[in-house]
């Protein structure tokens, strides 16, 4: 390879490779170099267990996935990825057997709140409802300077958002509306009290009335395959078991970006300590099970939903979080955890399920949650332990050691606390630029943050176009 490329990217993690879509279908001659033999970063599926168990090591539920701006303007369904939707998106059980749920049905989830939630619940999500489109287009573009789609609508989103989840919380009455809704802002490891934690939660409460909290079919693993087939039909080029070291180790091209953690890019670029405020978090302790039947949750909606939360009250949730962020591991930790093969009988063999938990730990944290995770689900599925056949833990080492971006094992590249939430790595308009006009980073680590959304890399995409086109090479 030796014509100069318009466009390198550095990892094939959702983010890096839907950059690298973005770039090619514009008609720019694009290459991706992955560290790893196989693509995905985040978005994989592996038989991590016994034979016939197909895992999700890392992503396993993708409501940003399915209501994702970008991925929704390309043909991903053709390249083999099809959403399955469980029968509830999610359920956050109590130990009586009762549940709150997260349904796609707004009055099916304030129901389950109870009487004297169920108003203040439809009165914060009614102004949102029928425009997650615009919404999602508008909130996950920030601080790009183009104007939004909906300014009254991104505008309310602020104003409910922008403040602590502790702030929303407060429009609740009982314990259930309160757990569900705290649960939902430990999937983004923010603090309640955090600045714009309201928003996390929102986000995703949004999400299932909108798109749902769908899984793909065969796992995760489908949707950087099917990005990658997109990828190569046009004209891109994937080259994994690849791991940049420096910027020569790359072929000549007309900008890099880079799907990378900022201290990595960084030091393969050289940019010396331009990243050093930036901050790693709170890391994950992750478990995959292969179960002989499924989780014998007491809550029947537990039985019937996608993603189970097992906290159950917003103290305890609070409680775990905040000590994961604080540097001690929680004995009763908050789980978040996830039952595809409910949907998806690729999965696992007959009658046989996987099942997917992780708690939070703090960074680096060396010890084993394996007991404190288990004991947490016997309290609402007694005889859980009875069905394990097998499991596979990774705590902080093992999951920096499978992606070179879990630093310290921040499965999020990046603390979601402060202002570095929304804007990241640096307080800047631009923040998919770094100091080499030519470099641009695309990971998690840029807006909107983690999930599998694919939205930094088209972002990041957006200003290299715009660099391209501005030094004269068009594309098509
Ligand atoms: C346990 C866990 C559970 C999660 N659950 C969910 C979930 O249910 N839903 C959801 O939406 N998100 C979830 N996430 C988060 C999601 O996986 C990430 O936010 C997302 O993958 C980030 O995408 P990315 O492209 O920015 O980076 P990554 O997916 O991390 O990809 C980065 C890629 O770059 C490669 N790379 C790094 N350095 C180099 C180098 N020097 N040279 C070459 N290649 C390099 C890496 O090998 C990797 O393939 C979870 C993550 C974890 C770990």
């Amino acid at each position: 390879m030796t014509s100069l490329l318009d466009a390198v990217v550095v990892g094939a993690g959702p983010n890096g490779l839907t950059a690298a879509v973005e770039l090619a279908r514009r008609g720019f001659s694009t290459a991706v170099f992955e560290a790893k033999e196989t693509v995905g970063g985040g978005a994989r599926t592996e038989e991590l267990t016994l034979p016939g168990f197909r895992h999700d090591p890392c992503s396993a539920v993708h409501p940003l996935g399915a209501g994702s701006p970008v991925f929704r303007t390309m043909p991903l369904d053709r390249y083999g990825l099809e959403w399955l939707h469980p029968e509830l998106p999610m359920a956050h059980p109590w130990e009586d057997g009762t549940a709150a749920v997260l349904s796609r049905s707004v009055g099916e989830t304030a129901a389950s709140f109870g009487p004297r939630d169920a108003g203040a619940y439809r009165r914060l999500v009614a102004p949102f409802l029928g425009r997650w489109d615009t919404l999602a287009a508008d909130f996950m573009s920030l601080p790009l300077t183009a104007l939004p789609r909906d300014p009254v609508t991104l505008a309310r989103f602020g104003l409910a958002g922008l403040p602590p989840a502790s702030w929303l919380l407060r429009r609740f009455r009982d314990e259930k509306a309160r757990g569900l809704l705290a649960g939902l802002v430990g999937h983004a490891i923010a603090p309640l009290d955090g600045f714009a934690t309201g928003a996390v939660g929102l986000v995703f409460a949004l999400a299932a009335h909108a798109v749902g909290w769908p899984v793909p079919r065969g796992g995760s693993q489908a949707i950087p395959d099917a990005l990658t087939g997109y990828l190569t039909d046009l004209g891109g080029t994937v080259h994994t078991g690849f791991e940049v070291k420096r910027l020569d180790d790359l072929p000549p091209a007309r900008a890099y970006l880079f799907d990378t953690s900022p201290t990595a890019l960084a030091r393969i670029a050289g940019f010396g300590d331009h990243y050093a405020h930036y901050r790693y978090g709170a890391s994950a302790f992750k478990l995959d099970y292969a179960l002989d039947g499924p989780v014998p949750w007491t809550a029947e909606a537990a039985r019937r939903a996608g993603t189970v939360q097992v906290g159950p009250t917003a103290r305890e949730i609070g409680t775990a979080l905040r000590l994961a962020s604080s540097g001690t591991a929680p004995d009763t930790p908050f789980l978040i955890t996830a039952q595809p093969s409910l949907v998806d009988p690729t999965r696992a063999p007959d009658g046989k399920h996987v099942f997917w938990a992780y708690g939070h730990v703090p960074h680096g944290w060396r010890g084993d949650l394996t007991d404190a995770v288990e004991r947490q689900l016997e309290r609402f599925a007694p005889g859980f332990r009875d069905r394990i056949l097998a499991r596979a833990t990774a705590g902080p080492p093992e999951l920096a050691a499978r992606n070179a971006n879990y630093i310290g094992g921040d499965i999020a590249c990046g603390a979601a606390r402060g202002l570095q939430l929304v804007l990241r790595p640096t307080l800047s308009p631009r923040p998919y630029r770094t100091p080499h006009p030519a470099v641009f980073l695309c990971s998690s680590a840029t807006p909107p943050g983690p999930g599998v959304h694919g939205m930094s890399g088209h972002n990041a995409a957006k200003a290299v176009w715009r660099h391209l086109r501005g030094a004269g090479h068009g594309g098509t």
